[in-house]
């Protein structure tokens, strides 16, 4: 059994209380490892010794910084086939997103924001009779909680331009996936990273993100995750006045039109439904097909779904791996059956498989109106729904059905008709005949239930700093 520890001022740390919880593999239901079970206790430690390390941090020149996130990209680079190993087995992610994607990503967040933040300029005005001009100060210790579906590209997301903009931080990784922070921690340590300045407390939710949350010294709240929690965390943070970003849920539609090269673009159409299993905030969960080539585009979808290879995390062919947890699958099996009820057809997939380990085929279903449960509750499972529509309008109220509001594609060649719709679409962000392409100087974040503020470029180091005016006389 491999043990994962806290890592707080600096120093792994055991469960104080001698409490673990045990982590599965996904792949055989199995246990593999064992976490430590924080509390109030660890928060406190953890807490204080970001405390203690702010005011050097803070001081060091942006570009002192910059090199230590640097030197943790580097660091991580270098291990980026045992980060991948150990996230596949983690949450049952296929090796070849994990070594591919997940991990370089997380490479880059840590390098675009070391660079990021020694460009992040103060603003100044001068005028005849003055100078004005803005600082843009670190808050302090800072949280960031994160979930289990991307777990090191989410986590370094938050820490790296949290700490690139001096604040020092606890982090609270899920409880599902510790292994890669875990990891990071020890990264840390190799590169001789000064104590406090980043603190992981392993844990529950309400043992550990909880008491972090409605922490007094902590000064902003970095959340990704359901959106149930995100409210919880809301509601914590507002009589506080603390400052929160809340990365939630999301029912992304994917609109096809009749003049789009949909036969083209069908490997990336089956992949925004189904890539991680269905298990990205961004996965495309409601497709929306224009009615004169609805039955063919449907019959498209479901030959390549039936295509993808189902398989185990760490084998290199797998597209689909197995869902992460115990909890999740029998979620995501309930929203299966309650399809049936509802009224849904099952055009290929529809349950888990017969194999050890937590499997779902990959899902679509027809027949269901906007209205329906299934078409407005996040699965977050290998599950979409296809719906027909007649012209922009109605394609546009049937995307725009929907509580959520994280992201869209849509696929046309009339890029007038992109811009108008895009324009109208009711989510954060928009992909026009592709999906999930992603430029990490650009606004990332979700309207509606989908969350509160917006992470990447300029975006995060504007949460994780205070903006002073400062005015001078010139006379
Ligand atoms: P979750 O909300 O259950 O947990 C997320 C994190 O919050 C975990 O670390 C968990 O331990 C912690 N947590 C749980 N209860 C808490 C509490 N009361 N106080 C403080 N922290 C608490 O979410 P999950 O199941 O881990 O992740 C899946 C969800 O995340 C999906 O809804 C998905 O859409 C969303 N997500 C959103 C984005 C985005 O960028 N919008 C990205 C990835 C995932």
């Amino acid at each position: 059994m491999q043990t994962f520890r806290h890592w707080i001022d600096g120093t792994p740390r055991d469960a104080a209380d001698g409490r673990w919880l045990e982590v599965f593999d996904p792949a055989n239901a199995q246990p593999y490892a064992q976490v430590a079970a924080g509390g109030a206790a660890e928060v406190e430690a953890a807490v204080a010794a970001a405390q203690a390390a702010f005011p050097a941090w803070s001081a060091l020149p942006h570009s002192e910084r910059a090199q230590w996130l640097e030197r943790l990209a580097a660091a991580l680079e270098a291990r980026t086939g045992e980060f991948a190993a150990a996230e596949s087995r983690d949450g049952g992610k296929p090796i070849r997103l994990a070594r591919e994607a997940e991990i370089p990503r997380a490479v880059s967040n840590l390098r675009f924001y070391a660079h990021a933040a020694t460009q992040f300029a103060s603003e100044s005005h001068h005028g005849q009779a003055g100078l004005n001009y803005t600082l843009r100060q670190p808050l302090g210790p800072v949280a960031a909680i994160s979930p289990w579906n991307l777990p090191l590209y989410l986590f370094t997301w938050k820490i790296a331009p949290a700490l690139a903009a001096g604040n020092t931080v606890v982090a609270k990784p899920s409880e599902v996936t510790p292994a890669t922070a875990t990891m990071l921690g020890e990264l840390c340590a190799q590169i001789g990273l000064p104590a406090g300045v980043l603190n992981i407390v392993h844990g529950l939710g309400p043992e550990v993100g909880a008491p972090l949350v409605a922490h007094p010294a902590i000064r902003a709240v970095s959340f990704t995750g359901s959106t149930a929690v995100g409210r919880g965390i809301a509601a914590t943070c507002a009589p506080l006045l603390r400052k929160v970003s809340l990365e939630l849920g999301g029912k992304n539609p994917t609109l096809i039109f009749a003049d789009s090269d949909w036969r083209e673009h069908l490997d990336l159409l089956v992949r925004s439904a189904f890539q991680n299993s269905g298990q990205i905030c961004l996965c495309g969960s409601r497709i929306l097909v224009e009615r004169s080539i609805y039955a063919e585009v449907r019959d498209a979808l479901v030959e390549r779904a039936q295509a993808l290879r189902v398989g185990e995390p760490d084998e290199e062919t797998t597209a689909l791996g197995p869902l992460v947890s115990q909890a999740h699958f029998a979620k995501v099996v309930a929203a299966l059956e309650r399809a049936r009820a509802e009224g849904g057809r099952v055009l290929c997939g529809g349950a888990a498989l017969e194999r050890p380990g937590w499997y779902v085929a990959p899902t679509l279903l027809e027949g269901l109106g906007p209205d329906t449960a299934s078409n407005r509750e996040e699965i977050f499972g290998p599950v979409a729904t296809l719906q027909p529509f007649d012209d922009d309008t109605h394609a546009l109220a049937l995307a725009n059905a929907s509580d959520y509001g994280l992201s869209a594609s849509l696929w046309t060649r009339d890029l007038a008709r992109a811009h108008r719709l895009a324009a109208r679409l009711n989510v954060g962000m928009v992909w026009i005949n592709t999906w999930l392409q992603r430029d990490l100087r650009t606004p990332f974040g979700g309207a509606g239930a989908s969350g509160l503020g917006r992470e990447g470029g300029v975006e995060a180091l504007r949460f994780f700093t205070e903006a002073k005016n400062v005015g001078l006389h010139l006379g």
